[in-house]
Parts: structure tokens; sequence; C-alpha cells
């Protein structure tokens, strides 16, 4: 059975990166009915918050990543740590090291002195008995490393396909456990990894060396490595890491900005995976039922804010008003517009999603169906400085207060109406927009007219001609 994990720090929010991890390893258990595990890497007691923990947690459920198992805290299991090190010890495979980290500062500078690099020398490597019994007596206390040997690491990367690296690269002998008794990032992740049974470690590019320092741990262990998947980096525009100057924001941020949890799940799906040519929009199941790890692309993906804003805006323009409105409900409350779910708000909301982008700009695009909107001085002088205009919207208001069927059916009778004028309709149907709605462009003017209905029409354009 196929079993991933997902192993953030709480260290600060989920962000993109974290959440594009989370997502492939989330599709990929569910493409094979297998289990998504969620373990939390806190073992860094000062970098780890229970609230940035309690916001990965909520990134994940808003996403729609529901993991199977967890979470497990790895500051909950140092007994584990503690108890697999010394195995390694007894068996020979780890030694015990009491270099200070002064000590090992200064021999690092040398090297790097001596054009070398900076790596471990291995000084305690083979320290007798009588030593350590010496180097205990002055209060050392030792920190744990296993031997790494010389030669050439191999990996078959179930996206990068065959990849190797020089061990002579991996920083000398490496240190599992720290002489504070807890255990390495490398360290705790094997063991946590092997105890768990998980099967596939899906992870980020930027793994890579660890994953070829914690093939050693396997080793020492003697057991079988998992299959390692490393997924592509993620890219700003300009081609650099990804990070907040691109203006990727954390996962709830995106949230709070009105982007739509299946908006995001469907954009990050497609960071470095096409599942098929000249298609875009995926459902959850689609984007399950394809998934397929060795589809990966391996160069890295850029995120492009753009096509994230195009998606959403598909999303919310194919979205069912009522539901639409139950999430847009809170945006509309932080603007401070009252709305309920009535005909009227559903009708606003169903012309306004033609045009938004966002939950926020639904907001702006139907914000004329509940507040009167506001005219710079320019734009009314403008509109009062036309006299066609001014006879067209009173012969308007006539008009509207007169029986019509529909709004085609008013639109027609407006249009013979400035035929019968000999004026143009344009000078009625732009200035009308504006009075009506604040905006140069938006749905179809008749439509919204028909929408706002016959009261508050006859309102605002009374007020503007008063
Ligand atoms: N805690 C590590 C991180 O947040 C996880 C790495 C791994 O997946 O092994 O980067």
């Amino acid at each position: 059975m196929v079993r991933v994990r997902f192993a953030p720090s709480p260290t600060g929010a989920l962000h993109i990166g974290g959440a594009h991890t989370a997502l492939f390893n989330y599709l990929f258990a569910r493409r094979l009915d297998g289990k998504f595990i969620l373990r939390i890497e806190d073992t860094d007691t000062e970098r780890s918050s229970k609230e940035y923990e309690a916001i990965i947690l909520e990134s994940l459920k808003w996403l729609g990543i529901e993991w199977d198992e967890g979470p497990y805290y790895q500051s909950k299991r140092l007994d584990l740590y503690r108890e697999k090190a010394n195995e390694l010890l007894k068996k020979g495979v780890a030694y015990e090291c009491f270099c200070t980290p002064e000590e090992l500062k200064e021999r690092r500078e040398m090297m790097v002195k001596m054009g070398r690099p900076p790596k471990y020398d291995g000084r305690c490597r083979d320290l007798s008995e009588e030593q350590k019994r010496e180097l205990r007596a002055k209060g050392l206390k030792p920190a744990l490393r296993i031997r790494i040997p010389e030669g050439k690491s191999f990996l078959r990367d179930a996206v990068k396909g065959e990849v190797s690296c020089s061990n002579d690269s991996l920083g000398g002998d490496m240190v599992i456990m720290k002489s504070d008794n807890y255990p390495t990032y490398n360290f705790a992740v094997v063991v946590d990894d092997i105890d768990m049974n998980i099967t596939h470690v899906i992870r980020g590019d930027d793994h890579l060396t660890n994953t070829f320092k914690q093939m050693i741990i396997y080793k020492a262990f003697g057991k079988d490595l998992p299959k390692f998947a490393h997924i592509p980096l993620l890219l700003g525009p300009d081609k650099t890491k990804l990070s907040k100057r691109h203006g990727a924001a954390s996962v709830l941020e995106y949230k709070e900005m009105g982007y739509l949890s299946d908006a995001l799940f469907n954009f990050l799906s497609l960071l470095g995976w096409t599942p098929k040519e000249g298609q875009e929009i995926f459902s959850r199941d689609e984007l399950i039922s394809m998934f397929c790890l060795a589809k990966l692309n391996s160069n890295p993906a850029v995120f492009d804010i753009k096509r994230l804003e195009w998606m959403n805006s598909q999303y919310i323009k194919n979205m069912d008003d009522s539901k639409l409105f139950d999430l847009a409900k809170p945006f509309y409350e932080k603007a401070k517009i009252n709305v309920i779910k009535d005909d009227y708000t559903l009708r606003a909301i169903n012309l306004g999603k033609v045009r938004a982008k966002t939950l926020e700009d639904l907001v702006n695009t139907t914000k004329y169906f509940f507040i009167d909107p506001e005219l710079t001085s320019p734009e009314v002088e403008n509109i009062k400085s036309n006299k066609s205009t001014l006879l067209l919207l009173n012969r308007f208001l006539e008009l509207v207060n007169s029986n019509y069927e529909s709004h085609t059916d008013l639109e027609n009778k407006s249009r013979e109406m400035a035929v019968s004028m000999n004026l143009s309709f344009k000078d009625l149907v732009h200035p009308l927009r504006l009075i009506l709605t604040g905006m140069k462009v938006g749905p179809g003017l008749f439509e919204v007219v028909d929408a706002l209905g016959r009261d508050k029409v006859i309102k605002r354009v009374s007020k503007f001609l008063s």
C-alpha cells in the first residue's frame, strides 16, 4: 500500500511551495488509494510555534487536502530517535564525537583558507575507550555521527531520472544526534519515514542533497530505500526562486484575497505538470485520476499570478450563484455592505460574477446594487453638458415608469425613442450606465436596469437630473 507524507516545519505559514508539495503527495495518494500522512517537524523548539502549526492545518483543510493519519509530532517522538541512534552506536555504525562547535568552526575556516571544501575531518572516528572517558570527565557531551563512505551515490528519482552525487560534497561524517541529545533533521526524517512505512518521499527539488545524506542513514539501518520523487521548484516570473518579493503570499492570504480553494488547487496542480495539452480547467477528481509522477516536469515551474487570476475568474463565473453568495458573504461584510440571500442579491451576483477575478472583486462589480454610486464632478459635468443626453434621460424616465414586458423590450423601446427624437442611442447608454452603476463597463445595461428594479433606477436618474 502506498504511504506518503507531508512533513512541514511549523516555523512559518504554509506558502505556495509547501502547498504544491502537499498537493502532489495528496494527488499521488488518492490516485493509488494510498494513505496521506501528516507529520509536524517541530524539533526546532525555538523556531516552531503552535500558531504556525494551526495556520498550516487550516490552510490544508481550506485547500481540501485531507490527511488520513496524523498529525504526528516529532517533538513527541524523541525517545524513538534516541533509541534508534543508540542502536547505530551499538552496531558501530555511529560514533561519538566530542569536538566542540568552536573547534569545528576553527577547523572549517582553516580548510577554506587552504582552498579545500569545509567538511568534518573525522577526528573522533577512532577514539579509544580511554580517550572517550577522559573527554567525558572534562564535562564534554558527545554528538553522534555516522560515517560517510568515499565514492559516489546514485539515485533513480521518479521525476528526475538517474542522478548522482559525490559523497565528498556531503560535508563529512554526518551528525545524527546533537550533543544536546536532539536528533538532526535528516536523522529524525529517516527514522520516521522507516517507522511510518513511507513508500514514496515526494518533496521539493531543494531537498536533493538531503536525500543523498538520508540514503546513507537508510543504509546504516540496513533498510530499503523508499522511492524518491523530487518535484520542480517554483520560480517567480523573473526566474528566481519564488518568494514574497514576487507577491507570492501564504495560502491563507490567497483565501483572504478572494481566491477560491478549487481554483488554487487546480492552479497548483499545473505547476510542473501538464495533464492534458490544451486544457487548463480540471476538477479535483480529474486531477486525481490523471496524476502520474513520471509525467511531472523536472524543470522549475514559473508561478504566474495572471494565470491564477484567470483560473479563479473561470471558477467564479461558472459557480452556482447561491454557493458563490456563501463564499462572498464575508467579503461583503468586510466592505461593510449588508447582503441577504434573496433573489435580488443572487441576480446581482449572477451579473457581476462574469467580470470578477476574485471574491473581493465580485464585491466591487456588484457594489452598485447595494450602494448608490457616487460620480466624480467631472463625470457629472460631462454628462450634464450634453443636451441630447439630458433629453434622452428625461424621456427614459417616462419609459421606465410605463409598462414594458422585459429588459429587451425596454431596450427596444429606448432605441426607438432615440430614433424618433433623432438622437443617438449611445448618448443615452453610456451616461445611464455611469449614473446607475458608477462604472464605464459592465454587464448588459438593460439587464442591470431590470435587476436594479424600477424604484432604484428612477431614484438614481431623477436624483441626477434634479
Ligand atoms: N520539514 C521539512 C521541510 O519543511 C520536510 C522535508 C521532507 O519532506 O523531508 O522542508
